[in-house]
């Protein structure tokens, strides 16, 4: 059933303690039930901003399907219904300063009729487009997937029919939470297939990657050079923001795009 407004405004109070609730999904009973609850069925994959892209091969080899936004455009093509939310219940709920609060999730597929129409809109497949361009100007970066979170919180019947875009940014974004959740849950926020991201030796270890720019903390310094652990999810904001151009996103298979689409695809009906 739709949500109300009550039940958002109600959301938005407690939003501020995520962390503390992302801790408890390390509990072992109540972690357990958090994760039917909340997660169950969860894939969620990270997209690099297709600006910091380092494919490693010339790229007329890639005849199609070349940038992480084409997979964006791909389920936006594909899906009946386009839901743009009038509001960022993340940056709303935190009183952000750095980026848009006006600016929310896309939801695509059938499950969108079934959103409160007080908390968005039914757009056309171009302005879904033009949503998430303006999105990516204003310096967010964008995940897509399936988020059994989102089917909760807008009260939708059908969560296999509702894949959700988030325009995240490094401070307020729900998801900076993936590293603290139990790891099985945190594993379901990952990074493009085939993505890695690295620091090379032109690292003069100025820190400007360590602050606020990774949303899961997944940089730090270490004897002077930067250091990336196994949360980085390859967003790219640290590629860059790099003065030295120090950090290298790399795509080592060309079949990414085509591996992210069809593991979405398998999980997802937005047709
Ligand atoms: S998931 Fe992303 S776009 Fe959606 S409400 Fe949170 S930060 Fe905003
Ligand atoms: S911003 Fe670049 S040069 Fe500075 S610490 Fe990070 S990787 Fe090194
Ligand atoms: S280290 Fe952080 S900022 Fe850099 S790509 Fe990984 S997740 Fe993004």
């Amino acid at each position: 059933m739709a949500r109300p407004l009550w039940f958002v405004k109600l959301l938005k109070k407690a939003f501020p303690n995520v962390k503390l609730i992302a801790k408890l999904t390390n509990l072992p009973i109540l972690g357990t039930l958090i994760d039917h609850l909340l997660f169950k069925g969860d894939d969620i994959i990270y997209l690099p901003q297709d600006k910091v892209i380092n494919i490693n091969k010339p790229l007329e080899e890639y005849d199609e399907y070349v940038l992480p936004s084409q997979v964006l455009e791909y389920f936006i093509n594909k899906s009946k219904n386009h839901w743009v939310m009038n509001f960022c219940i993340c940056r709303s709920s935190m009183g952000c300063k750095d980026f848009p609060q006006e600016l929310g999730c896309l939801f695509l597929g059938d499950a969108v009729l079934d959103i409160n129409p007080q908390l968005g809109r039914l757009v056309s497949k171009e302005e879904a487009l033009e949503h998430l361009n303006k999105c990516r100007d204003a310096g967010l970066v964008q995940m897509i997937g399936r988020n059994r979170l989102d089917a909760q919180w807008l009260g939708v019947r059908e969560g296999e029919k509702l894949l959700s875009i988030c325009n995240c940014d490094p401070c307020c974004c729900l998801w900076r939470v993936s590293s603290i959740l139990a790891p099985k849950i945190g594993a379901k926020i990952k990074k493009m297939p085939g993505v890695t991201v690295q620091v090379s030796d032109k690292c003069i270890g100025c820190g400007s990657c360590t602050e606020g720019i990774c949303f899961v903390n997944a940089i730090s310094l270490i004897n002077d050079k930067a250091i990336i652990n196994g949360n980085c999810r390859g967003c790219g904001r640290c590629v860059d923001i790099c003065p030295q151009k120090a950090i290298e996103l790399t795509i080592q298979d060309k079949r990414y795009i085509q591996k992210s689409l069809k593991e979405l695809d398998r999980i997802i009906n937005v047709a």
